[in-house]
């Protein structure tokens, strides 16, 4: 297996404003997305000194060819993108929960928080050709962009109903997204045309899957092309339903654990995977965070940071289900807080070579994942 995590895709990633001011031009000029005044004056230059229309016809191109990177689910295997590692905390490096799977001329999205859209379009995933989102629960932090997936896959091209699976209560969410956009879908409607923006193809259907009250009870949502989906559920509880994916393609396997405390449904439904996309929140620093800010009168935010706890998995802990499931890769996504720096970086792996000596990777937006099938 390769891990790739090339730089066109880090420099893409919208919450890049930690750079020197310097690179942050160059790179907001080079993808011209965020910065387009930025952009707008260098191409100014570049007309004054070149003095024809080739400048920006050449400018226009490599912005539309480097958007959508079609060859991508036609490729042999599974490809997995991290379009979203944050979590609730607010992160200028990281989007909301989403991780994108690809195999088989299928491409599916599990979750699609907050900033996750923009961060998938960048990535060069093919938007357009969305065959379905798959949701985890419904905090905000996985539900937040919808619409957005909803609404911009339409745009680029989508031209069936969109298909959402998750738990009971997912019709529900999709339904009012649905309707929230429902203005926005008429307008485009008339203003492009039924051939390009088709009235029936433009909203979401939701698909509410009962798994039984088993704490490891599972149900297949999808099966096409050779890849299958699997839902199980996982312990996030007071939310419940929650539920984790298992993906399998030619051999391979990939498990994306979705919100939990430690599971042994997880344990289960990972057994034998190439790769673990697993959430994760360092509670020592947690409880940092709440004594800091209970230290400077932020009792509120402190309250929440222990409510956080006991609904969530550690990094030994999410190393420990790993080593049992006995998973080659194990990735931490849902990362809380961000791993962001060298002090926190080494905070969060703490202790996890100790349990699990598989290969481990601190997820960060962006990073893609290539699994050739097995012969
Ligand atoms: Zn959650
Ligand atoms: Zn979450």
């Amino acid at each position: 297996m390769s891990v790739v995590a090339s730089s066109p895709w880090r420099r893409t990633t919208r919450r890049r404003r930690s750079l020197p001011a310097a690179a942050r031009i160059r790179s907001h000029h080079v993808h011209g997305w965020r910065a387009r005044r930025w952009g707008c004056a260098a191409l100014a230059v570049a007309l004054a000194a070149a003095g024809c229309d080739r400048v920006i016809d050449r400018q226009i191109e490599r912005g539309l060819t480097a958007r959508a990177d079609r060859s991508v689910p036609e490729a042999p295997g599974i490809h997995v993108v991290l379009c979203g590692t944050g979590s609730p905390l607010p992160d200028k490096d990281r989007a909301g929960a989403c991780t994108a799977v690809l195999a088989g001329g299928e491409f599916l999205l599990v979750d699609v928080g907050p900033g996750s859209w923009e961060t998938a379009t960048l990535a060069g995933l093919p938007t357009g050709d969305l065959s379905a989102i798959l949701l985890t629960h419904f905090h905000s932090d996985h539900i937040g962009d919808l619409g957005e997936a909803i609404t911009q896959s339409w745009i680029a091209g989508r031209t069936h109903p969109l298909d959402v699976y998750g738990p009971p209560g997912t019709t529900r969410v999709v339904n009012g997204f649905d309707e929230a956009y429902a203005a926005d879908e008429s307008y485009r409607n008339i203003h492009h045309g039924e051939t390009y923006m088709p009235a029936a193809a433009a909203p979401a259907v939701g698909h509410d899957v009962e798994l039984t009250d088993a704490a490891d009870s599972d149900a297949v949502v999808f099966d096409r092309n050779g890849l299958r989906v699997t839902m199980f559920r996982v312990h996030h509880d007071p939310v419940r339903p929650a539920v984790g994916y298992r993906f399998d393609y030619g051999g391979r396997s990939v498990v994306v654990s979705g919100d939990t405390a430690k599971s042994a449904s997880v344990t289960k439904h990972a057994a034998g995977a190439d790769l673990l996309i697993h959430e994760a929140l360092q509670p020592e620093l947690m409880k940092r965070v709440a004594t800091v800010a209970d230290r400077v009168g932020q009792q509120r935010l402190a309250k929440m940071a222990r409510d956080t706890l006991g609904y969530h998995t550690s990094p030994v802990e999410a190393a420990e289900v790993a080593r049992d499931a006995g998973v080659a890769t194990l990735v931490f996504t849902h990362e809380v807080p961000g791993p962001n720096n060298f002090i926190t970086r080494r905070l969060f792996l703490a202790g996890v070579s100790g349990v699990y000596t598989g290969t481990v990777v601190l997820g960060e937006d962006g990073m893609r994942f290539d699994l050739p099938p097995k012969s």
